[in-house]
């Protein structure tokens, strides 16, 4: 009997306010099985009375939902929702198309002509989206990932229910760690892995013409073991070329402000861009601000979607991909702190200088010009930056580490236009040489991560 695609209805309503998140208070459980410190056994105790209560609290208001999952354990907490772990009752029952496993049995067998063995329980990811999210926000994420159920590198839906105003994602249950467990002691050649999965990922994401939005390590789970990660989390994705309904089309191109600061101030040139823009008083310049989609996390934004370009492209997410490496490169989590998006400009500032900036608002029609004296003219390189942040001399560099940086500029290049593609990425030396030397992955690349 096949399992029907999606088990639900849902309403149209008003879109919700863009997600500002932090990229790293999110997405953690107190019982996430990849391991968080805890002060105390009783401390400890009582987190997992609060999460069995809170599991028995869905399972009462979620009606039959134990009749088909067996609820095992709180995995994650977002913005948008509680994600839980549990066992498929029910899994003997349906057309399991989802399955990587039961796809590798009939795709490749092993090398003894036995397909892959069977798994005695089959997991699954619950993700219970909030209630106060958009209706339309939620279709548009379980749609998105239906349309990807094809690539191994984003996580399928296998199907959703609605309850009253509840509704639930059911996803296939990936093995990973938390990437503040490991991202530390990652060897260049380690993130050349990580990256080329994540690559592999996003080629399939932007083929279907699809922007992520949100690229960032705990929307990437990615097991270190096997080499191989997962993309989840399209509730802020959308499709390339979307009209973006929040967009002041109606105003003349003229007429769109960034947003005032005394400090830094972007808006758009005045009139004509072959005229040497006339700045406009910043505390009494009434025009309205120009909108344009800007949901993603703070610190994971490239610089269009910060100077609030109307016609964004998948590039925002190889540009958050290279903040992941940034990361990585530099041992800091979160690299970026800012808590708006002009101090995410001025982030941006210290490391590319002024003129740069400059180049790059002018790109979107916007004029960039900050009063503050410490900022250089023309930035700092990323190998210098990694110096300063790892605390030593820049002879120290290895010279993997100097490819490392060089693929960076690639990454975190401010002109979308000229960004690495993600298909160019994987051709990419950096990332081509991946594995090399370390007994090939051919293997590795079919491992199924769901096993428990
Ligand atoms: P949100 O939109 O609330 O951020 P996510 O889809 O990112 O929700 O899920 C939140 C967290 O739940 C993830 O960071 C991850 O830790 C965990 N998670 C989500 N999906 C899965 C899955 N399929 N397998 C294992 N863990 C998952
Ligand atoms: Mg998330």
């Amino acid at each position: 009997m096949p399992r029907p695609q999606y088990e639900m209805q849902i309403a149209e309503d008003e879109p919700t306010e863009d997600y500002e998140g932090t990229g790293m208070d999110e997405s953690r459980g107190p019982l996430e099985e990849s391991g968080c410190t805890r002060s105390d056994d009783s401390e400890e105790e009582e987190v997992e009375d609060a999460v069995a209560e809170d599991i028995a609290r869905f399972e009462e208001s979620f009606r039959n939902i134990n009749k088909r999952y067996r609820l095992i354990n709180r995995i994650g907490e977002g913005t948008f929702s509680t994600v839980y772990k549990a066992e498929d009752l029910l899994y003997d029952h349906y057309h399991n198309d989802w399955d990587i496993d039961a796809r590798l049995a009939t795709r490749w067998s092993s090398p003894s002509g036995h397909p892959h063995r069977r798994r005695q329980a089959r997991y699954v990811a619950i993700k219970k989206i909030y209630v106060t999210s958009s209706p339309l926000r939620i279709l548009n994420e379980l749609e998105l990932l239906h349309d990807l159920r094809a690539s191994d590198s984003v996580c399928p839906l296998i199907t959703a229910f609605r309850h009253a105003d509840q509704v639930v994602a059911i996803l296939p249950y990936f093995q990973h760690r938390d990437f503040r467990d490991y991202f530390r002691d990652m060897t260049v050649g380690d993130m050349r892995l990580y990256f080329r999965s994540l690559f592999t990922a996003l080629r399939a994401v932007h083929a279907n013409g699809i922007l992520h939005r949100d690229i960032k390590p705990t929307n990437f789970l990615y097991s270190p073991q096997h080499s191989r990660g997962v993309l989840v989390d399209f509730g802020l994705a959308e499709r390339e070329g979307t009209d973006w309904h929040f967009c002041d089309c109606n105003l003349p191109p003229g007429d769109r402000r960034v947003k005032i600061e005394n400090s830094v101030y972007a808006y758009n040139l005045v009139n004509n861009a072959n005229q040497p823009p006339s700045f406009p008083n910043p505390k009494t310049d009434q025009r309205p601000s120009r909108r344009a989609n800007r949901a993603g996390t703070r610190g994971f934004r490239a610089p269009e979607v910060l100077l609030k370009c109307t016609s964004q492209t998948v590039a925002i997410d190889m540009w958050s991909a290279g903040v992941i490496l940034l990361t990585l490169l530099s041992r800091r989590f979160p690299f970026f702190h800012s808590a708006d998006d002009i101090d995410a400009l001025l982030e941006l500032t210290a490391i590319f200088g002024k003129r740069r900036m400059r180049e790059t608002a002018l790109l979107h029609g916007q004029a960039f010009e900050t009063n503050i004296p410490s900022y250089s003219e023309n930035g700092h390189g990323f190998e210098k930056i990694v110096v300063w942040c790892t605390n030593r001399k820049r002879e120290a560099l290895e010279e993997d580490e100097r490819e490392a940086c060089a693929f960076l500029e690639r990454l975190l290049e401010c002109d979308a236009s000229r960004r690495i593609t993600a298909e160019e990425a994987l051709a990419h030396p950096f990332i081509a040489s991946a594995g090399v030397g370390s007994g090939g992955d051919e293997e590795v690349d079919m491992v199924d991560l769901r096993v428990e």
